[in-house]
Protein backbone atom coordinates (compact mmCIF):
# COMPACT_ATOMS: atom_id res chain seq x y z
CA UNK A 1 0.00 0.00 0.00
CA UNK A 2 1.40 3.37 -0.97
CA UNK A 3 2.04 5.73 1.92
CA UNK A 4 0.99 9.28 1.78
CA UNK A 5 2.12 12.38 4.14
CA UNK A 6 -0.47 11.18 6.82
CA UNK A 7 1.74 8.17 7.38
CA UNK A 8 3.84 10.34 9.07
CA UNK A 9 3.90 11.91 12.72
CA UNK A 10 4.08 15.46 13.37
CA UNK A 11 7.51 16.46 14.65
CA UNK A 12 8.32 19.21 17.24
CA UNK A 13 11.07 20.53 17.90
CA UNK A 14 11.80 21.41 21.21
CA UNK A 15 10.29 19.94 24.60
CA UNK A 16 9.67 22.89 26.42
CA UNK A 17 6.32 24.14 27.77
CA UNK A 18 5.78 25.02 23.61
CA UNK A 19 6.54 21.88 22.45
CA UNK A 20 4.71 19.40 25.13
CA UNK A 21 1.55 21.95 25.00
CA UNK A 22 1.67 21.21 21.09
CA UNK A 23 2.15 17.31 21.46
CA UNK A 24 -0.11 16.58 24.06
CA UNK A 25 -2.87 18.71 21.92
CA UNK A 26 -2.10 16.74 19.01
CA UNK A 27 -1.76 13.64 20.87
CA UNK A 28 -5.64 14.65 22.41
CA UNK A 29 -6.87 14.83 18.98
CA UNK A 30 -5.81 11.48 17.78
CA UNK A 31 -2.20 12.90 15.58
CA UNK A 32 0.39 11.36 16.60
CA UNK A 33 3.34 13.55 17.19
CA UNK A 34 6.95 13.02 18.50
CA UNK A 35 8.98 15.73 20.30
CA UNK A 36 12.74 16.17 19.44
CA UNK A 37 14.33 18.04 22.28
CA UNK A 38 18.66 18.44 22.42
CA UNK A 39 18.99 18.22 26.01
CA UNK A 40 18.61 15.03 28.02
CA UNK A 41 15.33 15.55 29.77
CA UNK A 42 12.36 18.23 29.09
CA UNK A 43 12.25 21.53 30.39
CA UNK A 44 15.89 22.12 29.80
CA UNK A 45 15.71 25.50 29.95
CA UNK A 46 13.58 25.89 33.10
CA UNK A 47 16.48 23.48 35.20
CA UNK A 48 18.67 26.23 34.10
CA UNK A 49 16.86 29.51 35.71
CA UNK A 50 18.35 31.24 38.48
CA UNK A 51 17.13 29.30 41.98
CA UNK A 52 14.91 32.23 43.46
CA UNK A 53 13.40 32.20 40.32
CA UNK A 54 9.06 32.18 40.92
CA UNK A 55 6.76 32.74 37.63
CA UNK A 56 5.24 35.93 37.14
CA UNK A 57 1.96 35.13 35.68
CA UNK A 58 -0.20 33.41 38.37
CA UNK A 59 -0.45 29.18 38.41
CA UNK A 60 -3.75 29.08 37.16
CA UNK A 61 -2.93 31.63 34.25
CA UNK A 62 0.26 29.39 33.52
CA UNK A 63 -0.78 25.39 33.11
CA UNK A 64 -0.49 23.74 30.08
CA UNK A 65 -3.72 22.02 28.23
CA UNK A 66 -5.13 18.74 29.56
CA UNK A 67 -3.30 19.23 32.92
CA UNK A 68 -3.78 22.10 36.37
CA UNK A 69 -1.36 23.00 38.75
CA UNK A 70 -1.42 21.52 41.84
CA UNK A 71 -2.73 24.10 44.10
CA UNK A 72 0.14 22.92 46.79
CA UNK A 73 2.38 25.26 44.14
CA UNK A 74 1.01 28.26 45.41
CA UNK A 75 0.02 31.37 43.25
CA UNK A 76 3.70 32.03 42.24
CA UNK A 77 5.38 28.91 40.84
CA UNK A 78 8.23 27.76 41.96
CA UNK A 79 11.24 27.36 39.18
CA UNK A 80 11.72 23.71 40.86
CA UNK A 81 8.11 23.03 40.91
CA UNK A 82 7.30 24.41 37.15
CA UNK A 83 9.87 21.47 36.24
CA UNK A 84 8.48 18.86 38.32
CA UNK A 85 5.36 19.49 36.36
CA UNK A 86 6.72 19.98 32.97
CA UNK A 87 7.83 16.25 33.91
CA UNK A 88 4.07 15.24 35.32
CA UNK A 89 2.90 16.44 32.33
CA UNK A 90 4.86 14.69 29.33
CA UNK A 91 4.10 11.58 31.62
CA UNK A 92 0.37 12.14 32.55
CA UNK A 93 -0.22 12.81 28.25
CA UNK A 94 1.98 9.69 27.26
CA UNK A 95 3.63 11.78 25.07
CA UNK A 96 6.42 10.21 22.74
CA UNK A 97 9.44 12.60 23.42
CA UNK A 98 13.14 11.86 21.99
CA UNK A 99 16.06 13.39 23.72
CA UNK A 100 19.56 13.92 22.84
CA UNK A 101 17.95 14.84 19.25
CA UNK A 102 19.10 18.43 18.08
CA UNK A 103 17.22 19.10 15.02
CA UNK A 104 20.22 21.11 12.80
CA UNK A 105 17.75 22.02 9.63
CA UNK A 106 14.42 21.52 8.33
CA UNK A 107 13.77 21.26 4.66
CA UNK A 108 10.19 20.55 2.97
CA UNK A 109 10.28 17.94 0.54
CA UNK A 110 9.17 17.46 -2.99
CA UNK A 111 5.94 15.68 -2.12
CA UNK A 112 5.39 18.13 0.90
CA UNK A 113 6.24 16.11 3.51
CA UNK A 114 9.20 18.01 5.86
CA UNK A 115 12.70 16.48 5.99
CA UNK A 116 14.38 17.00 9.44
CA UNK A 117 18.11 16.98 9.58
CA UNK A 118 19.08 16.02 13.15
CA UNK A 119 21.74 14.52 15.54
CA UNK A 120 24.22 11.86 13.85
CA UNK A 121 23.21 12.19 10.35
CA UNK A 122 19.58 11.47 10.93
CA UNK A 123 16.98 11.95 8.43
CA UNK A 124 13.35 12.09 9.36
CA UNK A 125 10.14 12.72 7.26
CA UNK A 126 7.16 14.61 9.04
CA UNK A 127 4.01 14.99 7.64
CA UNK A 128 4.03 18.63 9.61
CA UNK A 129 6.60 20.69 12.13
CA UNK A 130 5.95 22.47 14.74
CA UNK A 131 8.79 24.57 15.78
CA UNK A 132 9.39 25.08 20.02
CA UNK A 133 12.99 26.04 20.15
CA UNK A 134 12.02 29.33 22.03
CA UNK A 135 12.25 32.78 22.59
CA UNK A 136 14.73 33.13 24.91
CA UNK A 137 17.13 30.30 22.30
CA UNK A 138 20.82 31.99 22.89
CA UNK A 139 22.05 34.26 24.72
CA UNK A 140 22.74 37.60 23.55
CA UNK A 141 25.73 39.77 24.06
CA UNK A 142 25.62 43.52 22.79
CA UNK A 143 28.37 44.17 20.54
CA UNK A 144 30.24 46.52 23.12
CA UNK A 145 33.56 47.91 21.88
CA UNK A 146 36.81 46.90 23.22
CA UNK A 147 35.25 43.73 24.91
CA UNK A 148 37.60 41.60 23.95
CA UNK A 149 40.22 43.28 26.33
CA UNK A 150 38.68 44.05 29.11
CA UNK A 151 39.68 41.15 30.90
CA UNK A 152 37.24 41.09 33.98
CA UNK A 153 35.07 38.42 35.03
CA UNK A 154 31.68 39.01 32.60
CA UNK A 155 29.10 36.33 32.45
CA UNK A 156 25.75 36.75 30.96
CA UNK A 157 22.36 36.58 33.21
CA UNK A 158 21.62 32.56 31.24
CA UNK A 159 24.68 31.44 33.45
CA UNK A 160 23.36 33.12 37.35
CA UNK A 161 22.44 31.04 39.69
CA UNK A 162 22.27 32.40 42.83
CA UNK A 163 24.30 35.17 44.75
CA UNK A 164 26.68 33.34 47.15
CA UNK A 165 29.75 33.53 44.63
CA UNK A 166 29.19 37.58 44.73
CA UNK A 167 29.15 37.65 48.54
CA UNK A 168 31.07 40.69 49.64
CA UNK A 169 31.87 41.69 45.83
CA UNK A 170 30.74 44.91 43.75
CA UNK A 171 28.55 43.43 40.89
CA UNK A 172 27.42 45.75 37.68
CA UNK A 173 23.99 44.25 36.41
CA UNK A 174 23.40 45.08 32.67
CA UNK A 175 19.78 45.55 31.19
CA UNK A 176 16.79 46.27 33.38
CA UNK A 177 14.43 43.68 31.95
CA UNK A 178 12.22 41.02 34.76
CA UNK A 179 16.22 39.08 34.66
CA UNK A 180 18.13 41.87 35.00
CA UNK A 181 16.26 43.74 37.73
CA UNK A 182 15.19 40.18 39.62
CA UNK A 183 19.21 39.30 39.57
CA UNK A 184 20.06 42.64 40.98
CA UNK A 185 17.96 42.25 43.86
CA UNK A 186 18.82 38.99 44.27
CA UNK A 187 22.51 40.19 44.55
CA UNK A 188 21.29 43.00 47.15
CA UNK A 189 19.38 40.17 49.44
CA UNK A 190 22.26 38.07 49.03
CA UNK A 191 25.04 39.89 50.66
CA UNK A 192 26.96 41.69 47.57
CA UNK A 193 28.90 44.89 49.09
CA UNK A 194 27.73 47.12 46.18
CA UNK A 195 25.32 46.47 43.20
CA UNK A 196 24.52 48.99 40.40
CA UNK A 197 22.35 48.58 37.40
CA UNK A 198 22.98 49.97 33.90
CA UNK A 199 20.06 51.31 32.96
CA UNK A 200 19.65 51.89 28.40
CA UNK A 201 15.72 52.33 28.42
CA UNK A 202 13.94 53.28 31.93
CA UNK A 203 11.75 50.37 32.20
CA UNK A 204 7.64 50.23 33.18
CA UNK A 205 8.00 48.83 36.89
CA UNK A 206 4.80 47.25 37.60
CA UNK A 207 3.48 45.38 41.02
CA UNK A 208 2.98 41.98 40.24
CA UNK A 209 -0.31 42.22 42.28
CA UNK A 210 -2.07 45.20 43.80
CA UNK A 211 -4.41 43.89 46.59
CA UNK A 212 -4.68 40.66 45.32
CA UNK A 213 -5.47 41.24 41.53
CA UNK A 214 -2.58 39.78 39.63
CA UNK A 215 -1.08 42.37 36.87
CA UNK A 216 -0.98 39.33 34.27
CA UNK A 217 -5.56 39.31 34.57
CA UNK A 218 -5.11 43.49 33.50
CA UNK A 219 -2.67 42.31 30.82
CA UNK A 220 -5.32 40.20 29.42
CA UNK A 221 -8.19 42.70 29.74
CA UNK A 222 -6.65 45.30 28.47
CA UNK A 223 -4.88 43.44 25.49
CA UNK A 224 -7.09 44.35 22.86
CA UNK A 225 -8.06 47.51 23.97
CA UNK A 226 -6.38 50.88 21.74
CA UNK A 227 -2.54 51.44 22.69
CA UNK A 228 -2.99 54.86 23.99
CA UNK A 229 -5.86 54.22 26.44
CA UNK A 230 -4.00 51.44 27.65
CA UNK A 231 -1.03 53.71 27.80
CA UNK A 232 -2.67 56.38 29.93
CA UNK A 233 -4.37 53.78 32.32
CA UNK A 234 -0.40 52.42 32.59
CA UNK A 235 0.45 56.04 33.78
CA UNK A 236 -2.54 56.79 36.18
CA UNK A 237 -2.06 52.52 38.16
CA UNK A 238 2.16 53.51 37.77
CA UNK A 239 1.28 56.55 39.85
CA UNK A 240 -1.13 55.20 41.74
CA UNK A 241 1.03 51.73 42.73
CA UNK A 242 4.46 52.42 41.87
CA UNK A 243 6.84 55.11 44.14
CA UNK A 244 9.10 58.03 42.05
CA UNK A 245 12.45 56.53 41.84
CA UNK A 246 13.52 59.59 39.99
CA UNK A 247 15.82 60.89 42.96
CA UNK A 248 17.28 57.55 43.23
CA UNK A 249 18.42 57.43 39.31
CA UNK A 250 15.30 55.89 38.14
CA UNK A 251 12.45 58.39 36.71
CA UNK A 252 9.35 57.21 35.01
CA UNK A 253 9.63 56.20 31.30
CA UNK A 254 8.50 58.90 28.83
CA UNK A 255 6.44 56.41 26.69
CA UNK A 256 3.63 54.47 27.28
CA UNK A 257 3.57 50.75 29.21
CA UNK A 258 1.63 48.86 25.95
CA UNK A 259 3.52 50.95 23.23
CA UNK A 260 6.42 49.68 24.66
CA UNK A 261 5.07 46.20 25.14
CA UNK A 262 4.17 46.96 21.21
CA UNK A 263 7.99 46.74 21.02
CA UNK A 264 8.49 43.80 22.56
CA UNK A 265 9.25 45.12 26.15
CA UNK A 266 7.32 43.43 28.70
CA UNK A 267 7.27 45.79 31.84
CA UNK A 268 9.19 44.42 34.79
CA UNK A 269 7.69 42.97 37.75
CA UNK A 270 8.63 44.17 40.69
CA UNK A 271 9.45 41.22 43.24
CA UNK A 272 12.10 43.15 45.41
CA UNK A 273 13.97 45.94 42.86
CA UNK A 274 11.56 49.00 44.19
CA UNK A 275 12.97 48.05 47.71
CA UNK A 276 16.35 47.40 46.95
CA UNK A 277 16.37 50.87 45.33
CA UNK A 278 15.03 53.08 48.02
CA UNK A 279 17.35 51.95 50.32
CA UNK A 280 20.42 52.44 48.35
CA UNK A 281 21.10 48.57 48.05
CA UNK A 282 20.76 48.72 44.12
CA UNK A 283 21.86 52.03 42.35
CA UNK A 284 20.75 53.07 38.99
CA UNK A 285 23.40 53.79 36.22
CA UNK A 286 23.89 54.73 33.04
CA UNK A 287 24.04 52.38 30.04
CA UNK A 288 27.48 50.54 29.37
CA UNK A 289 28.81 52.22 26.07
CA UNK A 290 32.06 50.20 25.99
CA UNK A 291 34.85 48.12 27.69
CA UNK A 292 38.56 49.45 28.31
CA UNK A 293 41.14 46.83 29.99
CA UNK A 294 39.92 46.33 33.68
CA UNK A 295 37.10 48.88 33.01
CA UNK A 296 33.63 49.18 32.10
CA UNK A 297 32.65 52.84 30.33
CA UNK A 298 28.99 54.12 31.04
CA UNK A 299 27.30 56.34 28.19
CA UNK A 300 27.98 59.26 30.98
CA UNK A 301 31.52 58.65 30.94
CA UNK A 302 32.14 56.99 34.29
CA UNK A 303 34.10 54.43 34.26
CA UNK A 304 33.37 51.55 36.87
CA UNK A 305 36.10 48.72 37.86
CA UNK A 306 33.66 46.17 39.20
CA UNK A 307 34.73 42.57 40.51
CA UNK A 308 31.84 40.86 38.37
CA UNK A 309 29.56 42.18 34.95
CA UNK A 310 25.36 40.12 34.95
CA UNK A 311 24.99 40.89 31.32
CA UNK A 312 21.07 40.80 31.25
CA UNK A 313 21.30 41.46 27.88
CA UNK A 314 18.63 39.26 26.34
CA UNK A 315 18.33 35.86 23.92
CA UNK A 316 18.17 35.65 20.10
CA UNK A 317 15.94 33.07 18.44
CA UNK A 318 18.43 31.69 16.48
CA UNK A 319 16.29 29.96 14.13
CA UNK A 320 18.35 31.22 10.94
CA UNK A 321 20.84 27.65 10.60
CA UNK A 322 17.41 25.81 11.21
CA UNK A 323 15.06 27.56 8.94
CA UNK A 324 16.77 31.03 7.42
CA UNK A 325 17.03 29.08 3.72
CA UNK A 326 12.93 28.03 3.59
CA UNK A 327 12.19 32.25 3.81
CA UNK A 328 10.00 32.20 6.34
CA UNK A 329 11.50 34.90 9.04
CA UNK A 330 11.59 38.45 8.97
CA UNK A 331 14.39 40.63 9.09
CA UNK A 332 14.44 40.06 13.10
CA UNK A 333 15.05 36.56 12.70
CA UNK A 334 11.21 36.27 13.93
CA UNK A 335 9.02 33.21 12.14
CA UNK A 336 6.70 35.62 10.12
CA UNK A 337 3.14 33.69 11.91
CA UNK A 338 3.11 31.77 14.78
CA UNK A 339 0.34 29.86 15.93
CA UNK A 340 -2.17 27.96 13.35
CA UNK A 341 -1.25 29.79 10.55
CA UNK A 342 1.42 28.51 8.45
CA UNK A 343 3.55 31.05 6.05
CA UNK A 344 1.95 31.08 2.91
CA UNK A 345 5.25 29.22 1.34
CA UNK A 346 5.50 26.50 4.09
CA UNK A 347 2.19 24.98 4.67
CA UNK A 348 2.98 22.22 7.56
CA UNK A 349 5.43 24.74 9.37
CA UNK A 350 4.24 25.94 12.91
CA UNK A 351 5.68 28.18 15.67
CA UNK A 352 4.74 28.64 19.03
CA UNK A 353 6.36 30.10 21.53
CA UNK A 354 7.64 33.22 19.65
CA UNK A 355 5.71 36.17 20.73
CA UNK A 356 5.61 38.13 24.22
CA UNK A 357 2.33 38.99 25.31
CA UNK A 358 1.34 41.35 28.16
CA UNK A 359 -0.76 38.38 29.00
CA UNK A 360 1.78 35.46 29.54
CA UNK A 361 4.04 33.62 27.29
CA UNK A 362 3.05 30.42 28.97
CA UNK A 363 -0.99 31.12 28.62
CA UNK A 364 -0.08 31.69 25.24
CA UNK A 365 1.94 28.92 24.36
CA UNK A 366 -1.60 26.92 25.96
CA UNK A 367 -4.01 28.36 23.72
CA UNK A 368 -1.26 28.24 20.55
CA UNK A 369 -1.28 24.41 21.11
CA UNK A 370 -4.83 24.20 20.68
CA UNK A 371 -5.07 26.09 17.91
CA UNK A 372 -2.00 24.48 16.04
CA UNK A 373 -3.96 20.74 17.06
CA UNK A 374 -7.28 21.94 15.54
CA UNK A 375 -5.71 23.22 12.54
CA UNK A 376 -3.19 20.12 12.19
CA UNK A 377 -6.38 17.19 12.66
CA UNK A 378 -8.44 18.57 10.51
CA UNK A 379 -7.43 17.38 7.25
CA UNK A 380 -6.45 14.04 9.40
CA UNK A 381 -10.17 13.87 11.05
CA UNK A 382 -11.70 14.56 7.67
CA UNK A 383 -9.42 11.45 6.40
CA UNK A 384 -10.94 8.97 9.19
CA UNK A 385 -14.16 9.54 8.63
CA UNK A 386 -13.91 9.17 4.48
CA UNK A 387 -12.28 5.63 5.41
CA UNK A 388 -15.23 4.78 7.89
C1 LIG B 1 13.75 33.89 33.24
C2 LIG B 1 12.43 33.69 32.55
C3 LIG B 1 11.24 33.75 33.27
C4 LIG B 1 10.02 33.57 32.63
N1 LIG B 1 8.88 33.66 33.39
C5 LIG B 1 7.67 33.50 32.77
C6 LIG B 1 6.45 33.61 33.54
O1 LIG B 1 6.47 33.88 34.72
N2 LIG B 1 5.28 33.40 32.88
C7 LIG B 1 5.22 33.15 31.54
O2 LIG B 1 4.10 32.98 31.01
N3 LIG B 1 6.35 33.05 30.80
C8 LIG B 1 7.56 33.24 31.39
N4 LIG B 1 8.70 33.16 30.63
C9 LIG B 1 8.59 33.02 29.17
C10 LIG B 1 8.29 31.60 28.66
O3 LIG B 1 7.09 31.12 29.22
C11 LIG B 1 9.39 30.60 28.92
O4 LIG B 1 10.58 31.04 28.31
C12 LIG B 1 9.02 29.19 28.41
O5 LIG B 1 10.00 28.29 28.84
C13 LIG B 1 8.89 29.14 26.89
O6 LIG B 1 8.68 27.82 26.48
P1 LIG B 1 9.21 27.27 25.09
O7 LIG B 1 8.88 25.83 25.05
O8 LIG B 1 8.71 28.13 24.00
O9 LIG B 1 10.79 27.49 25.13
P2 LIG B 1 11.88 26.78 26.05
O10 LIG B 1 11.38 26.55 27.41
O11 LIG B 1 13.11 27.59 25.88
O12 LIG B 1 12.08 25.36 25.38
C14 LIG B 1 12.71 25.16 24.14
C15 LIG B 1 13.28 23.76 24.12
O13 LIG B 1 13.75 23.46 22.83
C16 LIG B 1 14.97 22.75 22.91
N5 LIG B 1 15.65 23.01 21.64
C17 LIG B 1 16.11 24.20 21.18
N6 LIG B 1 16.62 24.07 19.94
C18 LIG B 1 16.48 22.76 19.59
C19 LIG B 1 16.80 22.01 18.42
N7 LIG B 1 17.36 22.59 17.35
N8 LIG B 1 16.52 20.68 18.40
C20 LIG B 1 15.93 20.09 19.49
N9 LIG B 1 15.63 20.76 20.63
C21 LIG B 1 15.87 22.08 20.66
C22 LIG B 1 15.65 23.36 24.14
O14 LIG B 1 16.62 22.48 24.67
C23 LIG B 1 14.46 23.58 25.07
O15 LIG B 1 14.22 22.46 25.89
C24 LIG B 1 9.95 33.32 31.24
C25 LIG B 1 11.15 33.25 30.53
C26 LIG B 1 12.38 33.43 31.15
C27 LIG B 1 13.65 33.36 30.35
Amino acid sequence: MATTSHDHPVYVIGGGPGGLAAAAALRSRGVRAVVLEKSDAVGASWRSHYDRLHLHTTRRLSALPGLPMPRSFGRWVARADLVRYLEKYAEFHELEIVTGVEVDRVERADDGTWLLHATGGRRLTGRAVVVATGFNHTPRLPDWPGLEAYGGDLLHASAYRNPEPYAGKDVLVVGVGNTGAEIAADLAEGGAARVRLAVRTVPHIVRRSTAGWPAQRTGILVRRLPVGLVDKCGELMARLAVPDLSAHGLPRPDTGLYSRVREGAIPVQDVGLIDAIRAGRVEPVAAVESFEPGKVVLADGTHLSPDSVIAATGYRRALEPLLGHLDVLDDRGRPRTTGPKSPPNAAGLYFTGFTNPISGMLREIAIDAERIAKHLAKPHEKRVASKG
